[in-house]
């Protein structure tokens, strides 16, 4: 049987994650009014990935025989300066949740759940790919601070081919 005390994190952290695929979406929308639909497609791609976040929580919890509360989620942010302010606070969102992974190990380890603390690494291996995939992307945003229209054009193309 779940403790209490993880059950409620695990809880958090799913509508946590129901959130961040908000977040993303809503940085897709924001991609898309500026016309770029490559970065925008990358955004929706990522709002999927963070919904699957949230259920594999969901199931886990489920799994363990624990009370499922979805909460109501907060609006996102709606408008960025530009593509570049949009990925760079999209990377800064992903460490933060970095950070929320971390401090459920150690919940997990502290309430001797080793089966949560297990079920855990699969994120933080996750957050790993996620901070690198994103940081690569504000990379190549700078890049195009210091070139022409051409580049962001490239840069575009090359993120739509994303795959699912
Ligand atoms: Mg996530």
């Amino acid at each position: 049987m779940i403790s209490v005390k993880i059950s409620q994190a695990l809880n958090l952290q799913m509508n946590r994650e129901f959130y961040n695929s908000r977040l993303y979406l809503s940085m897709a929308t924001y991609l898309h009014s500026i016309n770029l639909a490559g970065a925008a497609h990358w955004m929706e791609v990522q709002a999927q990935e963070e919904t699957g976040h949230a259920m594999r929580l969901y199931k886990h919890l489920l799994e363990r025989g624990a009370r499922i509360i979805v909460e109501a989620i907060a609006a996102p942010p709606q408008k960025w300066d530009s593509p570049l302010a949009a990925f760079q606070d999209a990377y800064r969102h992903v460490c933060k949740v970095t950070k929320e992974f971390d401090e459920l190990v150690a919940l997990a380890r502290a309430e001797n759940d080793n089966a949560t603390e297990f079920f855990l690494q699969w994120f933080v291996t996750e957050q790993v790919e996620e901070e690198d995939s994103t940081d690569s992307v504000v990379q190549k945003f700078l890049l195009t601070e210091k070139a022409n229209g051409e580049a962001l054009f490239m840069i575009d193309r090359m993120l739509a081919e994303r795959g699912k």
